[in-house]
């Protein structure tokens, strides 16, 4: 079973957002979404594996299977069952989606956000919520950091090689604390979506 450790799952050689995500698009393109199939899906930076799921195809769903860690803790397993649509094209056949786990809405990107695999719109609600839920000063936190490292993300993981001029101990000390901040925004997201009590099964 696939490994999908968030955080630190990284290696510091690339950047690497957070947001690994899976494209019903290319799935389809590669023909490996047969009734009764099992495949295994890898992300790669730089030729190395960052992480990977198993995908489990059957009848109207896929079932994705990966072990998932906060921190160096304990792995948990996690089996998300994603049902997939279908639209007409124009000019015959169909086009296949994911149904978003949390909003049902069609999707043909999911991203893995903390424990889950949501679709772009969930994740922007996430960002919007953010006051609501506390998530802002994490967020903010985060990019300053990586801003510090040269990067403008607000949910990076991960981060390029240490920025000129700058001295090691303190590219390590701001990359820990942009990781650690990491930690608590994925633990935070995750609270809120498991509140959410959205359609997971
Ligand atoms: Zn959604």
């Amino acid at each position: 079973m696939g490994g999908l450790g968030s955080g630190r799952r990284f290696s510091h050689r690339g950047y690497v957002d957070a947001n690994l995500a899976i494209d019903i698009r290319i799935w389809k393109r590669k023909g490996i979404l047969l009734s009764g199939s099992i495949f295994t899906w890898r992300w790669l930076v730089n030729d190395e594996e960052q992480a990977q799921i198993r995908v489990l195809v059957e009848d109207g769903h896929v079932v994705l299977s990966y072990r998932t860690r906060i921190n160096f803790g304990e792995w948990h397993t996690v089996e998300l069952t994603v049902t997939l649509t279908y639209s007409p094209c124009n000019y015959g056949g169909e086009r296949i989606w994911f149904s978003c786990p949390v909003c049902c809405r069609r999707a043909a990107k999911l991203f893995c956000h903390g424990k889950y695999f949501i679709c772009r719109k969930c994740t922007g609600q996430l960002y919007e919520s953010q006051s609501e839920w506390g998530l802002h000063r994490l967020y903010r936190k985060g990019r300053r950091l990586s801003l510090k490292l040269g990067v403008n993300s607000y949910r990076a993981v991960s981060y390029p090689v240490k920025p000129k001029g700058m001295h090691l101990k303190t590219y390590k000390y701001i990359s820990n604390e942009a990781e650690d901040n990491f930690m608590s925004i994925v633990i935070e997201e995750d609270k809120i979506i498991d509140d959410l009590q959205l359609n997971l099964k």
